[in-house]
């Protein structure tokens, strides 16, 4: 994993800022499997992306997540905490394995597949699509839609971690469900947060002291913080 600096941190944050979420997961990714060619991680199975952002967090802010979800029975806000941990027990990722039924050979979803079919408004044909890129089947091939649940969770058995299903109860009606996590939204939003919070420190000491955005990043935290305390006493 490399270790960036908080000037890298900035760059990209604003790198990524202008992107889509599937990019900017991979902008992430980066950060930590530094041992794949930049332009080869699109092809990385999404659970080995997803697996690589939990270890960002991790690393970052610590392996507890909290979250909120909505219960589908009474739209109650339900607070899910996660260890991220559990999540990589999931495990299963990063081997390119292949999944064969009804006489078809698939493998994973990669976030190039995704990228393939994120634009797409028929959410129908964007699923069948998406398997369809997962083998050598053509687009009209009747097997991917007469047994689509079947392949479909053959495909996820494949990469437990291409979606991060968390069940939870909610406290107020009891009903028990799921929800996926989006670890690459949730990411990105902490890396935005970060950035902006350093940004304003930036504008409070320029401002008082009329240093420069490097000269500012270059004090480190501690002594940022000391003056800080002085600008604000
Ligand atoms: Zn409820």
């Amino acid at each position: 994993m490399h270790h960036c600096s908080e000037a890298e941190w900035l760059a990209l944050w604003e790198r990524g800022s202008r992107w889509h979420p599937i990019d900017r997961a991979l902008l992430l990714c980066a950060v930590v499997r530094d041992d794949v060619e930049p332009e080869a991680l699109a092809d990385l199975p999404i659970g080995a992306v997803h697996e690589a952002l939990l270890r960002l967090r991790r690393e970052l802010s610590g392996g507890t997540l909290h979250a909120f979800a909505p219960c589908p029975a009474c739209a109650e806000r339900v607070e899910l905490t996660i260890e991220i941990d559990d999540l990589l027990a999931r495990g299963g990722t990063g081997a390119a394995g292949i999944w064969e039924g009804f006489g078809l050979r698939m493998r994973s979803p990669t976030s190039r597949d995704l990228a393939a079919v994120a634009g797409k408004r028929d959410l129908e044909r964007a699923a069948l699509e998406l398997l369809r890129r997962c083998c050598d089947a053509a687009f009209d091939d009747e097997r991917l839609v007469l047994h689509r649940d079947a392949i479909e969770s053959g495909v996820e058995s494949l990469d437990p971690l291409a979606c991060i299903e968390t069940a939870f109860a909610c406290a107020a009606c009891d009903r028990r469900s799921s929800i996926a996590l989006d670890i690459g939204a949730l990411l990105w939003s902490e890396v935005a947060t970060a950035a902006h919070a350093v940004f304003a420190e930036i504008h409070a000491l320029a401002s008082a002291y009329g240093w420069t955005e490097s000269e500012i990043l270059a004090l480190g935290r501690e002594r940022r913080a000391a003056y800080l305390r002085q600008v604000a006493s």
